[in-house]
C-alpha cells in the first residue's frame, strides 16, 4: 500500500488485481465502442480545422451528393442508412476526396464517423481496373481489422469489382503470390511482412495509406515502429491519413511522423458537467454495510436504471450475486468477458432488460449509457497510485450539457482513505457532496 495524499493508508485490497485490470488494453475498449455505437454519437462541439494552406478555400458539405461519389458508392452509403455526413465528415470528406490528394490528421471521439469517412475515401480512390493494392489501411488488432473490414465490405456492397485482402496473422499466402485486391487492411506487423520480406505487394503503388486508431497503436509495443517502417516504403505522393479518438502529445508526435504536411481536423469531446447532478455520500463500515445502504436506497426511491461501479472484479462479482439474491435483475460487466459478450450486456441494459448494471472501472470506461439516472460509486474512483481519479468521477457521474438529464449520484464511503478521496473530489469540482443517512432517506430525490 502506498501513502495517500494526506497520509491515510490505502487498504491493501487487491491492489495487484486492480493494476492487472488497468492494463486491459485500449484496443478492447476501442472494439467495444465500435460494437456498441450502432449510431452516430450526439455532439454539440464545433469542428476545428487547421488547413495546411490557410489560403486555400475550406470546403464543407451538407450532403453526400455534393461529393460527386460514384453511384455505386452513394448507393452503399444510403443502404447503410446514412442520410447526411456527420459533423466530422462534413469537413473531412471534401478534404480527403480533393484533387490533388491532401493529407489529414483527424481526431474525434469514438462514434463520430471517422471510420466511415476514410472507408469512403479509400473506395473512391480505387481504380477497379488495376489489379494491385492501391489502398492500405493499418489498424491495431486482429479484431479491429476484421471489424473495419466488415464495414468496407458493407459500404462497397454495390461495387463488386473492388476486393479486399486481410493482412492478419493466420492468413498465410503462398510464397511468390502477388495480391490482386485493390485494398489491403491489416495489423502493422503483418502488413510490413507482406510488403517487405514476403513481397506480396508493391508498396510503391499504394496511393492511399490510412492509419486508424493511432492512440491505440502507440500504446501497443512495436506497432509504432512497424507503422513508420511501412510509411517509409510508400511513395511521396501517397495520401496519408491518420485517425485517433484522443490526442495526447505522444499521439500528436507520432501523427506528425506518419503524415507530412497535414490538414488537421479536431472535434472536442462534449464537456461534462456536474451541474445537473445531485451528489450524496453515505458512511459505512464495510462492504456488507454498503450493500445494506444500497438496499435502503432502493427501498426508498424509484430507480429506473442504475449503474454501480466497483473497484475490483471480486467486489463486482460479490455485489452482483448479493443483488440477484435480493431479487434484482442484474447485468454485470467484467474484464474476463470477451468484448462481444460485453457489448451484448450493454445492449440488453440499454434496452432496459436489466435495471442494474454492476461493473468495474475498466470495463465501463468510455461507455456512455445516457439514460441512466442513478450512479452508485460502491467504491470511489482512484488511479493506479491510489489518488482520487477526478476525471473518471466526472465521466461516470457527469452529463453532457445539452443532452444530459438530471441525475443522482451516491458515493459509498467506508474508510478514512475513501473519505479522503471524496474530499479531494469535492474540492476539485467545488461542488458539495451531501451526507445521506440511509436509515432516514426523506431528503433524497
Ligand atoms: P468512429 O470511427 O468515429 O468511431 P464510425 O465511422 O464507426 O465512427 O461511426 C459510428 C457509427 O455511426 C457507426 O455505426 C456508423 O455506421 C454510423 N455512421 C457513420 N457515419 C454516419 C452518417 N453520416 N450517418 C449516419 N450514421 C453514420
Amino acid at each position: 500500500p502506498k501513502p495517500e495524499e494526506n497520509g491515510a493508508i490505502r487498504p491493501a485490497e487487491d491492489v495487484d488485481k486492480v493494476e492487472e485490470e488497468d492494463k486491459e488494453d485500449r484496443a478492447a475498449q476501442s472494439l467495444l465502442n465500435k460494437l456498441i455505437h450502432t449510431n452516430l454519437v450526439n455532439t454539440t462541439s464545433r469542428v476545428e480545422v487547421l488547413q495546411r494552406d490557410p489560403n486555400s478555400p475550406l470546403y464543407s458539405v451538407k450532403s453526400f451528393e455534393e461529393l460527386r461519389l460514384k453511384p455505386q458508392l452513394l448507393h452503399g452509403v444510403y443502404a447503410m442508412g446514412f442520410n447526411r455526413p456527420s459533423k466530422i465528415q462534413e469537413n473531412a470528406l471534401p478534404m480527403m476526396l480533393a484533387e490533388p490528394p491532401q493529407n489529414l490528421i483527424a481526431q474525434s471521439q469514438s462514434g463520430t464517423g471517422k471510420t466511415a469517412a476514410f472507408i469512403l475515401a479509400m473506395l473512391s480512390h480505387v481504380d477497379p481496373a488495376q489489379n494491385w493494392p492501391q489502398c492500405l489501411c493499418v489498424s491495431p488488432t486482429f479484431e479491429l481489422v476484421l471489424q473495419t473490414g466488415k464495414v468496407i465490405e458493407q459500404m462497397g456492397n454495390f461495387y463488386p469489382e473492388i476486393t479486399l485482402a486481410y493482412a492478419i496473422r493466420g492468413n498465410k499466402l503462398e510464397r511468390g503470390v502477388k495480391v490482386q485486391d485493390q485494398i489491403i487492411i491489416g495489423t502493422p506487423g503483418t502488413v510490413l511482412d507482406w510488403c517487405s520480406k514476403l513481397k506480396f505487394f508493391d508498396p510503391r503503388k499504394v496511393r492511399v495509406f490510412v492509419l486508424d486508431e493511432a492512440d491505440v497503436m502507440i500504446a501497443t509495443q512495436g506497432h509504432q515502429d512497424h507503422s513508420v517502417r511501412i510509411q517509409r516504403m510508400l511513395p511521396k505522393q501517397c495520401q496519408m491519413l491518420l485517425f485517433s479518438a484522443t490526442f495526447e502529445e505522444t499521439v500528436w508526435r507520432f501523427a506528425q511522423r506518419i503524415v507530412p504536411d497535414p490538414n488537421v481536423i479536431k472535434l472536442k469531446r462534449e464537456e461534462e458537467t456536474l451541474d445537473t447532478i445531485k451528489q450524496y455520500y453515505v458512511l459505512c463500515r464495510n462492504k456488507e454495510e454498503k450493500f445494506t445502504s444500497l438496499c435502503n436506497i432502493y427501498g426508498a426511491i424509484t430507480i429506473a436504471q442504475a449503474m454501480i461501479f466497483c473497484h475490483t472484479r471480486k467486489t463486482a462479482g460479490w455485489l452482483a450475486g448479493e443483488l440477484s439474491r435480493d431479487g434484482h435483475q442484474v447485468a454485470q460487466l467484467s474484464g474476463e468477458m470477451a468484448v462481444e459478450q460485453r457489448a451484448a450486456v450493454i445492449d440488453r441494459f440499454r434496452d432496459g432488460k436489466e435495471k442494474v448494471l454492476v461493473t468495474t472501472n475498466v470495463c465501463a470506461r468510455g461507455i456512455d449509457v445516457e439514460q441512466v439516472s442513478v450512479v452508485i460509486n460502491f467504491d470511489l474512483p482512484v488511479d493506479k497510485d491510489g489518488n482520487a481519479d477526478k476525471e473518471t468521477y466526472l465521466h461516470r457521474i457527469g452529463r453532457t450539457g445539452r443532452f444530459g438529464k438530471r441525475g443522482l449520484a451516491v458515493n459509498m464511503v467506508d474508510s478514512e482513505f475513501s473519505m479522503n478521496i471524496l474530499n479531494r473530489i469535492q474540492e476539485h469540482f467545488n461542488k458539495k457532496i451531501v451526507r445521506l443517512d440511509t436509515d432516514d432517506l426523506d431528503e433524497i430525490e
